[in-house]
């Protein structure tokens, strides 16, 4: 019997993690291709993220917001020297950042005496998190229903046409809001050049740009931030999951321009940004920052996708479509094989329909490409036979 909301359908307990790997009690090793839904994106266990964490447990833990943090300012600067953003706000998760992101957006009209704008354009398949704001950002009937009404001022259309976009742009409208490929609706990629005609609508008509980069940002595709592909910038950002490599830490990134209308008073968090969790962020921050760190993703990604490719071609019946950035992979499948590769001790996750979701650790190297590949291979063979 568990003490817990029934809210997640758990399976197995793990005891310890080592760099790809995570131990169960009684000593199963798994092969760890989630990394906690694109958390870890350094591993388990990394030494300097455990020294970072360690030194400041022993300096300080916590302080109000309303005292200077040294390692938030220091974080924050450095977001800011590496990102658009000149302002940071810290907060303890994705969902928080967004909600951040939507309140900065609103206020930023409200201060300019334009009140009346607070709608929001949102994608379908989209996912920004579980708050009222974010579940009504997200449109997602099933996360909606039994929750009342919600909160008002989201439209909602599919992505990658811009002319639909354009259609429900009306003076009510301040921002656009979209996650340059989503994740948890089945890694779909946005294109490119839609992302770049969402950047000039919103210039064209006073709009601010909003991107959730809580899963694809923080170098999972190969870039630091995912935008950076299609050589766009918004004008907020929400990030989260990577910035904390495992500590609960989150951001809401805006220009200068927009983040000047969060005043004392207009948002607040108690825990967000705090000590420990910005001494961590900061060492994660080191480590994704090194020249070699970025190229290591992208080498790895291409190596995974053509192992990937070529087991397309070995399972045609069984992988439908491939499809992601960098180490934000998705596979069209039949429904259950997360559970089938879980039984063969490879963690992976689902998204959206029948996607099985590879979000492995950014760290990871070839020998984990080939042991993940080769259970996979195993476990489609196994499918296959069922099937057959
Ligand atoms: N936005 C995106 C794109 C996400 O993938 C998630 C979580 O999966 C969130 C927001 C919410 O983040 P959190 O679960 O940290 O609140």
């Amino acid at each position: 019997m568990s003490a817990l909301f029934n809210t997640y359908s758990r399976s197995i307990t793990f005891e310890k993690g080592k760099g790809m790997r995570l131990m169960t009690q009684d000593g199963t090793s798994y092969l760890d291709f989630n990394s906690g839904v694109g958390v870890n994106a350094l591993g388990h266990g990394d030494v300097h993220l455990i020294e970072a964490l360690k030194n400041q447990g022993e300096k300080l833990w916590h302080v109000s917001n309303i005292y200077g943090i040294k390692e938030q300012e220091k974080l924050a600067m450095r977001l800011v020297e590496n990102t658009f953003a000149q302002a940071v706000f810290f907060t303890n998760s994705g969902t928080e950042a967004i909600e951040c992101a939507l309140k900065t957006a609103r206020h930023y009209f409200f201060d300019k005496g334009e009140a009346n704008k607070t709608d929001i354009i949102t994608f379908s398949g989209a996912f920004h998190g579980r708050t009222f704001g974010a579940i009504a950002a997200g449109g997602n009937e099933s996360y909606l229903e039994g929750f009342g009404v919600p909160l008002a001022g989201f439209k909602q259309i599919a992505p990658n046409n811009i002319n639909n976009v354009k259609k429900l742009i009306d003076e009510n409208t301040a921002a656009i809001l979209i996650e340059p490929i989503q994740g948890e609706g089945g890694v779909n990629i946005i294109e490119n050049s839609f992302l770049q005609d969402l950047r000039k609508i919103c210039d064209e008509n006073d709009l601010l740009l909003i991107l959730d980069e809580v899963q694809s940002g923080y170098g999972r595709t190969g870039k630091f931030f995912a935008h950076e592909w299609a050589g766009i910038s918004p004008d907020i950002m929400a990030i989260a999951k990577g910035i904390g490599g495992g500590f609960p830490l989150g951001a809401c990134l805006a220009t200068s321009k927009v983040a000047k209308s969060m005043v004392p008073g207009t948002h607040g968090s108690t825990y967000g940004g705090n000590p420990l969790a910005c001494a961590v962020g900061n060492a994660v921050l080191d480590r994704i920052l090194e020249p070699t760190f970025l190229p290591h993703v992208e080498k790895m990604s291409q190596k995974l996708n053509w192992h990937l490719q070529q087991l397309q071609q070995r399972f045609p019946s069984l992988i439908k479509e491939i499809r992601g950035k960098g180490l934000m992979i998705g596979l069209k499948l039949k429904p259950n094989v997360v559970k089938k590769l879980l039984e063969n001790k490879l963690l992976t996750i689902g998204a959206g329909d029948n996607v099985l979701r590879l979000l492995p650790p950014l760290i990871l190297e070839e020998k984990h490409i080939d042991e993940a590949i080769e259970i996979m291979t195993k476990t489609f063979a196994e499918l296959e036979k069922n099937d057959g």
